[in-house]
């Protein structure tokens, strides 16, 4: 029997109405697991209304009560994080230690957001007239939406809804339809930590779901990540509707590695950041670009000899590297790239295509790739792979690097391996991306500064997480006040200075 999901309104979970279903696969038996609802207008309109009618009171609780209540949550996801690990690994396919980072990751976001009573202060000047006092306020926007995507099912919505609780907003989101099961977990530990039925709901769904909550008027705001595609629609549809949006997209992360850097080192970044969760990471790096041809060599035979030693399996098995990929058309496409990769004329040292795990045929299986002589004309460079695959790309100089890194259409991550701090601050400065790692392959920001790519990985102005999520989730309402006794004179007829 296979197990029919909900979605989490209201403070509970509800069946589907609409008639329509989805598949959420096991990815390491290719099984279906279980049959997901997928919402219509009305049940979107459902949650919204909820959340609509939730948020007043959940806004007039002060912040730091709505600070405790995130801090049990935090407490009740620790005290579930075997289970809910291995539920994310069953749906996603990583494993179960990278699960554990993934909701880990998310939960420190959410201890960050706790710290609200700090975080929605305003400012406040005196005398900035004769008599007149100004100040500003933090405000909730009301109800807000996130649209995540399946690759960190507990991350990227513990990313979002932190911050937007916290600062006394309702959420409602409508999670990846690949492993809606850890979303719909997180949806009851709100719940159990006191947070009010509708302040925190769960739609599932797919595009018409999407599109309900981007044309519901009472949605003030979105927060997106997923694929620069849709990205760029969200961004477009929820603008011509008048709502504050966030949307991240895509990556095609490098990493340089200089003459002088520890080449050992180097190459285990690359191997760890290239083919951990299968390359299904936004931060994953899957570029690597050596400088010289001597640097190029020595890299290469590094990386070919870890290559061969990575070991695929189930995402239970403690002895797996990395578990299967999320799905038979992820599969499919990883494997036509790669294939597309030799006949453009890229050496391929290792072929991931075909793997097959003992005991689980039906698995969606990709084995490491590793291409070398990589251009960038060539289709394994120009799109974003989202599997186990390492090009390597050569540099003759390190311009040459550094300008391969600006010119790419994404700037999500890039990272430099170097034991010379004036090429470091050099790279660290000039270069077009939002994230920059020095000897650090995957340099995604604490909880408390903010994430966000450039160019084609971001759209929006405000970043994820730190400071900046407060920004987005509060509009700012400015107040200038003078006493009836501090007014002195009759009308006035012109705009007042501040000197
Ligand atoms: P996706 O774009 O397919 O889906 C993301 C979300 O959008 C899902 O909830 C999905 O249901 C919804 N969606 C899909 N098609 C839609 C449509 N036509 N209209 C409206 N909504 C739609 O992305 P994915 O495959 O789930 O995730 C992988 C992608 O996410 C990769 O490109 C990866 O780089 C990116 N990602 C980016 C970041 C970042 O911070 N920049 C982080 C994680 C993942």
């Amino acid at each position: 029997m296979v197990r029919e999901l909900s979605h989490y309104i209201g403070g509970r979970h509800a069946g589907g109405t609409s008639g329509r279903f989805g598949d959420v696969f096991d990815p390491c038996t290719g099984d279906v697991q279980a049959r997901l609802p997928l919402a219509d207008r009305d049940e979107v309109q459902a949650a919204v209304a909820a959340a609509a009618e939730a948020q007043p009171d959940w806004a007039a609780l002060n912040p730091q009560r709505r600070g405790r209540i995130l801090l049990k949550f935090v407490d009740l996801v620790n005290r579930n994080m075997d289970e809910l690990a291995r539920l994310l690994s069953s749906e996603h396919g990583k494993t179960l230690a990278d699960s554990i980072g993934d909701i880990q990751r998310g939960l420190e976001v959410v201890e960050f957001a706790a710290g609200a009573p700090h975080l929605l202060k305003g400012e406040f000047s005196s005398d900035a007239g004769q008599g007149i006092d100004i100040h500003s306020l933090r405000q909730p926007l009301g109800v807000v939406a996130g649209i995540t995507p399946f690759n960190f099912p507990a991350m990227i919505p513990l990313w979002k809804s932190g911050p937007a609780l916290a600062a006394g907003n309702a959420f409602v989101l409508k999670p990846s339809e690949r492993d809606p099961s850890v979303p719909l977990r997180l949806a009851e530990l709100y719940s159990e930590a006191g947070v009010p039925d509708g302040v925190f709901s769960v739609v599932n769904g797919d595009k018409e779901a999407v599109d309900a909550l981007l044309e519901d008027p009472r949605v003030k705001a979105v927060g997106f990540v997923g694929s620069t595609p849709i990205a760029q629609y969200i961004y477009a549809t929820a603008a011509a509707h008048g709502k504050r949006a966030q949307c991240f997209g895509g990556a095609k992360n490098h990493m340089v590695v200089m003459p002088d850097a520890d080449l050992d080192q180097a190459a285990d970044a690359l191997i760890g950041s290239g083919y951990g969760s299968a390359g299904e990471r936004c931060m994953a790096i899957s570029v690597a670009v050596p400088v010289g041809p001597d640097t190029a060599d020595r890299l290469v035979a590094r990386l070919e000899e870890r290559v061969r030693k990575l070991t695929v399996g189930h995402s239970l098995d403690a002895g797996s590297d990395f578990g299967p990929v999320v799905s038979a058309a992820a599969k499919d496409r990883i494997e036509g790239l790669i294939s597309s990769g030799v006949d453009d004329g890229a050496t391929l040292l290792a072929d991931g295509r075909g793997l097959t795990v003992d005991g689980y045929p039906g698995g969606f299986w990709v084995g490491p790739a590793l291409f070398d002589h990589v251009t960038p004309d060539m289709a394994i460079y120009r799109n974003e792979i989202f599997g186990p695959v390492l090009s390597v790309v050569r540099a003759a100089t390190y311009d040459d690097a550094l300008r391969l890194c600006t010119d790419n259409p994404f700037g999500n991550g890039v990272a430099i391996f170097t034991r010379d701090g004036d090429s470091a601050r050099d790279f660290a400065t000039r270069v077009d991306v939002g994230m920059v790692g020095v000897n650090v392959p995957i340099p995604v920001p604490l909880a408390y500064y903010t994430f966000g790519g450039w160019k084609a990985s971001g759209f929006g102005d405000l970043n994820q997480h730190g400071a900046d999520a407060f920004r987005f989730y509060t509009k700012t309402k400015t107040v200038t006040t003078r006493w009836p006794s501090g007014i002195r004179h009759g009308a006035s007829f012109v705009m007042p200075e501040g000197s």
